[in-house]
């Protein structure tokens, strides 16, 4: 069992009061907050060893590659990849996304399909459209049930030989909803398609194995996982990274350039154009190290029990809503009070300190199914507590009063 004080005693920020309550961070899922390793691993690096990287021979440029490059390992190992230059070091998952997406611009010909799903951010649907633009192909959305599964017979009538590639989340920002992943990929390799996995919403909950899943690309942010923003990472298959161009042109990326010709550098390096951001890529891989010291197993206990327990406990409110009523859920919940709009609760809440998100969480496709303007979302973290779960009851029991 965790022992969630002395988890919560290295997180400052939870120990503070907002509008004069004591801060009850059910925001998880935008984005998570940060250990004091994680915070002190900043100060650390620019303190001691900050030079740009891969460039200088002096001592201190080797001593921030050296630690970059630890850090790259940290994640091949944690996401069991093959290969450390299969790791690409990001600033999060928009941007892996993007890579992908841009690259796949030199592949795909008119009349190709590429598969999304109802359930995505906006920003695995975006760049896929974007894609299509370009390119003369067709995309195609998975759709999904009222409980807010995706619909795998309809999965595999959209998949032919025309598919060139899949990109559909693990875990579902907006509704908590786990995918059937594993399935998925298979199917796409079935008909010879690439997958891209949104892992943005799944690795602050869960291990991924890209080896075991077999996926051709990886996505997500350091940020949801206590990294610090402005970082993450995108997995790719060796042959994949081989196959695509590179996204940005600059330093670092090339083995030699005049003015006829430039040839590229080896992987990593031809994806990681420009300094990057040195301190944010060592300090994930601390971040990393905290998570797996709390442990997956013990983080993953906690946040099903704070998840069963906020889950009955809402259902107790009167003209309570939740969407997505999949088994297959992480510690998401997303609500509406009949009659009220998410942004008067999210309102009234925050005075009682409790921090939610309201909106459509950059999934409108899916407020658009459920015909609603948006949802509260509260997220749950393994540092959040059941007693921070009865606040957030009260303080929506008497949001609703005020408000009907
Ligand atoms: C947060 C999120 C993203 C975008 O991540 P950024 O860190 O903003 O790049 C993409 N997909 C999902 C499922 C997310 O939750």
């Amino acid at each position: 069992m965790l022992d969630i004080q002395k988890i919560r005693a290295d997180f400052p920020i939870l120990n503070q009061k907002v509008n004069g309550k004591p801060l009850v961070y059910f925001d998880n899922g935008a984005t998570s907050q940060k250990p004091q390793v994680v915070i002190d691993a900043i100060s650390k690096y620019y303190q001691e060893i900050n030079a740009n990287i891969h460039r200088g021979v002096h001592t201190l440029s080797q001593l921030a590659t050296d630690a970059y490059e630890v850090a790259r390992g940290k994640v091949q190992h944690h996401i069991n990849a093959k290969h450390a230059h299969e790791v690409l070091f990001t600033s999060g998952t928009t941007f892996g996304i993007n890579l992908v997406a841009n690259g796949f611009a030199a592949i795909l010909k008119p009349g190709d399909e590429v598969i999304v799903s109802h359930l995505e951010h906006h920003s695995n649907i975006v760049p896929w459209q974007m894609l299509c633009e370009k390119t003369g192909a067709t995309l195609k959305v998975i759709p999904m049930s009222e409980n807010g599964e995706l619909i795998m017979t309809e999965y595999d009538k959209l998949l032919s030989g025309k598919t060139k590639i899949v990109a559909v989340n693990h875990i579902s920002n907006a509704l908590g909803i786990i995918n059937p992943v594993k399935y998925m990929i298979d199917k796409a390799h079935e008909v010879g398609a690439a997958i891209l996995i949104d892992g943005a919403q799944s690795v602050p909950h869960l291990k991924p194995d890209v080896q075991a899943l077999d996926c051709d690309f990886y996505a997500f942010s350091g940020h949801k996982m206590c990294g610090p923003t402005g970082t993450g990472v995108l997995y790719g298959k060796e042959e994949w990274l081989h196959k695509l161009p590179p996204y940005q042109g600059g330093g670092e990326m090339i083995k030699e350039v005049t003015f006829e010709k430039t040839t590229y550098a080896d992987l990593p390096h031809k994806f990681e154009a420009g300094t990057p951001h040195i301190a944010g890529g060592i300090v994930l891989g601390t971040a990393i190290d905290y998570l797996n010291s709390v442990g997956f197993e013990n983080i993953q206990k906690q946040e099903l029990e704070l998840l069963a327990y906020a889950t009955e406990r809402l259902s107790e409110i009167e003209g309570l809503r939740i969407y997505g009523n999949s088994k297959n859920k992480t510690s998401v919940i997303s609500f509406n009070i009949e009659g009220i709009h998410p942004y008067d609760i999210g309102t009234i809440i925050d005075k009682l300190g409790i921090a939610v998100r309201t909106g459509h969480h950059c999934a409108q496709p899916i407020m658009n199914f459920f015909g609603i303007p948006g949802t509260i979302r509260a997220s749950f973290s393994f540092y959040n507590t059941k007693e921070e779960i009865d606040a957030l009851v009260e303080a929506v029991k008497k949001a609703k009063m005020m408000l009907s």
